[in-house]
């Protein structure tokens, strides 16, 4: 299905749950967020009816997220419903790791294909500080048994935040030399952040640093992607901020309490709790249809307009 402006819509970017067991000072606030109520959020049936509906609409691609979608009790139910589904042809996950020893194995044989892990430092009390409860041995035990649960495709995600994990730029591209994973340097986005302007990095800063990186060509997604010489993995810039790909996206978001968000940094949703499937499909329609041409700057002004933190939202 293609929005107002021609871009085909192909992706349904999935959150399961708002909840999480890390409290990242650039997501979440250090008391959590309000519960809200198990009634007020999507059923397991109805996830999986919207995940029906989307693919009705050309959706092809899921990435499931949260809030943490592993501390979500039925996790592997849904990703093996999802899987099944018609007409969706890939279902990826992205996942602090920090829950994956154990669970690896157990997603990729729910039909799970790739795996992003978020990880900002390689440094253990850096760990603890940016996720304010959080264990590095735990994020990195999940990224050994994410590279060996057999993923079609592992990627480590890393924001660049400044003043906080800059200095860590070359250690964690050095990731793409001793595992055959990408890593991704993704610009920090002003959505309920601890942070200010200031933490804020431009992705360039990654080529200045490592002037040994290569390019390499596009694989469609939305990464600039580069080599360290010899490394096994790719690095890639995510520049949401300084060169939005909002020109390309693909994307419809779909919230745990069940609101299709048309843009990550609009304010737009529109409810689809208690539809049934055709319900669900038109207000998926009627959220493509109003998919905007772009979001406004980030970092300036007004900031995102996105109305929720990202936990909330699903990254
Ligand atoms: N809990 C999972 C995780 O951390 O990977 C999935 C949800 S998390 C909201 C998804 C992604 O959003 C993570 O890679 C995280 O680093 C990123 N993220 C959260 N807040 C961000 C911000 N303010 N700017 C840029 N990326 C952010
Ligand atoms: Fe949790 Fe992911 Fe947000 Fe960190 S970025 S608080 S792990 S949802």
């Amino acid at each position: 299905m293609k929005d107002g402006f021609g871009r085909r819509v192909t992706y349904l970017r999935l959150s399961v749950t708002e909840l999480c067991n890390l409290r990242c000072r650039y997501c979440m606030p250090a008391e959590g967020i309000c519960k809200k109520r198990h009634e007020d959020m999507m059923t397991e049936e109805e996830t999986i009816r919207a995940v029906r509906a989307a693919a009705s609409l050309g959706i092809s691609k899921v990435r499931i997220t949260g809030g943490e979608p592993l501390v979500k009790k039925n996790i592997l139910s849904i990703c093996e419903k999802t899987a099944a589904v018609p007409g969706i042809r890939q279902v990826c996950m992205t996942t602090n790791g920090t829950l994956l020893a154990g669970m690896a194995g157990p997603l990729k044989e729910a039909g799970v294909a790739r795996l992003n892990l978020s990880l900002d430092t390689l440094d253990r009390d850096r760990y603890r500080s940016m996720t304010r409860v959080g264990s590095l041995d735990d994020a990195l035990a999940g990224l050994e048994a994410a590279l060996s649960a057999g993923f079609e495709q592992v990627k480590i995600n890393a924001v660049l935040i400044g003043g906080f994990n800059d200095e860590e730029i070359p250690a964690l591209a050095a990731l793409t030399k001793d595992y055959p994973a990408d890593v991704r340097f993704i610009e920090l986005m002003p959505m309920g952040t601890e942070f200010g302007e200031t933490a804020y990095l431009p992705c360039d800063t990654v080529l200045e640093r490592l002037p040994e990186l290569r390019p390499e060509e596009p694989d469609g997604g939305v990464a600039r992607l580069y080599r360290l010489p010899g490394a096994k993995g790719r690095v890639g810039l995510i520049s949401p901020v300084s060169s939005h790909f909002c020109g390309s996206c693909s994307r419809l978001r779909l919230t745990a309490d069940g609101k299709v968000k048309p843009c990550l940094h609009s304010p737009a949703e529109y409810g689809i709790r208690g539809l049934d499937e055709e319900g669900m499909r038109q207000v998926m329609l009627q959220a493509i249809q109003a998919k905007p041409r772009q979001h406004d700057p980030l970092w300036e002004g007004q900031g995102s307009g996105a109305g929720r933190t990202m936990n909330q939202i699903g990254g």
